[in-house]
């Protein structure tokens, strides 16, 4: 398996101002917060190289986004304000379980959630709805392993993520 990389796209977090929520304030840039999706109490704190740049108070993002991403950066990238006390959720979190590739190597699409395929590559979509959706998917390791081996057999490769 390798090892999941984020690439700092910010997508997952966009979402999240529905379940993180600050419930209050121990000290200007020192929080308490819940992560009501993990249901998890977390003590947030502003890492010290963004506090000039970053504010609860001063935001203009969207409500949707979680209260502690930043503005996208000078690099395109979207970081979290207080990832070093980040809620376990968000430190485990992996937005795909496998990427797949095709025979070329060439990135072909990757594997969200559970079994949500997200691809561009219409041969892939069609082995995918026609074959691999039908597989039971209520032992998810099964399915799992006839998907790979489906994938393997169509000259697919895939990289699975710890
Ligand atoms: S975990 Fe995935 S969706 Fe979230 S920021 Fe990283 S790459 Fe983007
Ligand atoms: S706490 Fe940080 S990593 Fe977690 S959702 Fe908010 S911005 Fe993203």
């Amino acid at each position: 398996m390798a090892e999941f990389v984020c690439t700092l796209c910010g997508r997952c977090c966009m979402g999240m101002g529905r379940y993180v929520k600050i419930t209050g304030h121990m000290g200007p840039d020192r929080f308490v917060a819940v992560h009501e999706l993990a249901n998890e109490v977390f003590y947030p704190v502003v890492m010290r190289k963004y506090r000039d740049d970053f504010s609860v108070d001063e935001r203009e993002t969207p409500k949707e986004w979680c209260p502690f991403l930043m503005d996208k950066d000078e690099s395109g990238n979207y970081l979290c304000a207080v990832h070093d006390t980040a809620p376990s959720f968000c430190k485990k979190f992996k937005c795909c379980i496998f990427k797949i590739f095709d025979r070329n190597k060439n990135y072909a699409g990757e594997v969200k959630g559970k079994s949500t395929l997200i691809s561009k590559d219409e041969n892939l979509k069609n082995i995918w709805n026609e074959d691999i959706m039908t597989y039971p998917i209520d032992d998810i390791s099964a399915w799992k392993k006839n998907m790979q081996s489906k994938l393997a057999e169509k000259n697919y490769i895939l990289e699975e993520y710890d």
